[in-house]
């Protein structure tokens, strides 16, 4: 509802200072000439006296108005005049000027929408920065959590295995039968006492590493390796159970997949679960088989049967600690649930990834990438 001037040539401050009040006076016919979009000449023929008056307030003997109207925001008027006798406005210039107040409307139109679009990106970033904030404390928050768990899981498997060890060595002695001759009730029930106490030594270490591998304590001692020769040793280790469960292990492992880096033991120990469990879970007359292959620049391996399979909402979980399939075989089979887990720790520290396919009554493939 008013008239700022904005921007000028030609005119000294002092001369502004008087033109001013006529603007003020005569506000509403020029508000009235920019929201309708009128010419000059239009302008004159409603208001005869305003020639007069802007020849006398402008000191000029030819003038030109012309509206400046973007769809948005302030809008306004961009006036031209000229003080020479000999030079008078030509219809070429008024129609240059006009062109000049729409573009002068364009750019406050496309500076008004960067201001919009570049406001909205600040808040954005804003907004962007707290959450990430507060996402870092969560994450912080977990990660204690986390350590504490590790810690604590930790030192309960560490106070474990001295007992454990000397129940075992106790029960080992007495099965000697060095400390006297065992009626065959005490030597059946020691016999179970030291298997029981093998399979909480398995489970307290398997808890060990794992939360050995969780807190970095412990290092991945990463070696070339052969796959082949590697699978060959397993395939040896493996020979009786095979041929027990009636079960075929075919191994192909493709020649520029052939070189791993990896920890030895480790990776040993991954296969070790990996074929156990397809031991475990595959009827006899079934088949392990195992490939490996080079994906980019890392090895992918693959770990195959074709047994009982797992329904799919067991495979998001099944890296999990003590998570078992509720199933036939796991009611009949020992197991802790520990044994994915502690392959995933082992994989991921070696800056690996597994995941697993399955289909129930057809089979399971783990699939893991090691680095080459
Ligand atoms: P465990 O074998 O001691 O139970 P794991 O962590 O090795 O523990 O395996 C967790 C569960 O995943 C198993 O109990 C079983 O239900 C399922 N599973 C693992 N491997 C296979 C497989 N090859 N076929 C079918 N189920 C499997």
């Amino acid at each position: 509802g008013k008239f700022d001037i904005r921007a000028n040539v030609g005119y000294t401050p002092e001369e502004l200072e008087k033109i001013n009040p006529a603007i003020v006076q005569h506000k509403e016919t020029l508000l009235n000439f920019v929201s309708k979009g009128m010419t000059t000449s239009s302008l004159i023929m409603i208001n005869p006296e305003i020639k007069n008056l802007v020849y006398n307030t402008f000191k000029v003997t030819s003038f030109i108005f012309s509206a400046i109207t973007p769809k948005e925001g302030s809008k306004g008027l961009l006036f031209a005049g000229t003080e020479s006798k000999e030079s008078i406005f030509t219809e070429g210039d008024k129609e240059l000027i006009t062109i000049l107040a729409s573009q002068i409307g364009q750019a406050l139109e496309n500076a008004r929408l960067f201001e919009k679009t570049w406001l909205s990106q600040q808040s954005l970033e804003r907004k962007v920065e707290e959450r990430t904030k507060e996402l870092k404390l969560a994450i912080e928050e977990v990660q204690k959590i986390s350590k504490r768990k590790t810690d604590f899981v930790s030192s309960v498997s560490h106070e474990l295995r001295t007992p454990l060890t000397s129940i075992k060595g106790y029960a080992s002695i007495l099965l000697t039968g060095k400390l006297g001759k065992l009626p065959p009730e005490v030597h059946e029930r020691l016999d179970k006492i030291n298997r029981h106490s093998d399979e909480l030594t398995h489970l307290v270490n398997d808890l060990l590493d794992i939360s050995r591998i969780e807190s970095g304590k412990m290092i991945m001692k990463k070696e070339t390796l052969d796959l082949k020769a590697v699978m060959e040793q397993i395939s040896d280790l493996l020979s009786v159970q095979l041929k027990e469960r009636e079960l075929k292990l075919i191994v192909d492992i493709k020649d520029d997949a052939r070189n791993i880096s990896a920890d030895s033991s480790q990776i040993n120990r991954v296969f070790i679960n990996l074929i156990g469990n397809a031991l475990k879970f595959t009827p006899a007359g079934g088949q392990i088989s195992i490939t490996g292959s080079k994906k980019e620049n890392l090895i992918q391996i693959d770990v195959s049967d074709t047994g009982c399979g797992m329904p799919q909402e067991a495979l998001e979980l099944i890296f999990e600690e003590f998570y078992r399939v509720d199933n036939d075989i796991n009611q009949n089979v020992k197991g802790t649930g520990l044994g994915l887990s502690l392959v995933k720790h082992i994989i991921e520290a070696h800056g690996g990834k597994i995941w697993v396919k399955s289909k129930e009554a057809s089979g399971s493939t783990f699939s893991f990438t090691l680095p080459q």
